[in-house]
C-alpha cells in the first residue's frame, strides 16, 4: 500500500536514485522501500520520508546519501549475463528512462556495452 503511494507521488515505480542518474534497472532488480533519513538518524516511517531504492542502491547506501559516481551492480551483472543491451533497446521501446546523466556514466555503460558485443 505505501509503494503505491509512493507511486503515485513520484510518478513512477522504479528506484529515485537510478532515475536521479538517467537509469531504469531491470525487472530483475528488486525495488525496496527505503528512509531518506534512516530512523538511526531520527527519521521516521511517514511516507514523506520514504522512497523506492533498488536493492543495490538501498543496500550501498547505509546512512549516506546516494553517490552518482558509482556504478549500481547491476548494470556490470546485466553485461556480465549479455543482457544490457537488451535491456537499454527495451527501457527505450518502453518509454523508460535511459540516459545517463554524466559523460563519465555515459562512458562506463558504453564500455559495457561494448564489451557484451565483443565477447
Ligand atoms: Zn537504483
Amino acid at each position: 500500500m505505501i509503494r503505491s503511494l509512493l507511486t503515485e507521488r513520484d510518478g513512477t515505480e522504479s528506484c529515485a536514485a537510478c532515475l536521479r542518474i538517467g537509469l531504469t534497472p531491470p525487472a530483475s532488480e528488486p525495488l525496496e522501500v527505503d528512509h531518506k533519513q534512516p530512523i538511526s538518524l531520527g527519521g521516521d516511517n511517514h511516507w514523506t520520508n520514504l522512497q523506492i531504492l533498488c536493492r543495490y542502491h538501498n543496500r550501498s547506501r547505509g546512512n549516506r546519501p546516494v553517490d552518482p559516481r558509482r556504478l549500481p551492480t547491476w548494470l556490470a551483472q546485466l553485461a556480465r549475463e549479455r543482457r544490457l543491451k537488451a535491456h537499454v533497446a527495451w527501457c527505450e521501446a518502453c518509454g523508460h528512462v535511459w540516459s545517463p546523466v554524466s559523460k563519465w556514466l555515459a562512458s562506463q555503460v558504453e564500455v559495457l556495452l561494448a564489451n557484451e558485443s565483443a565477447s
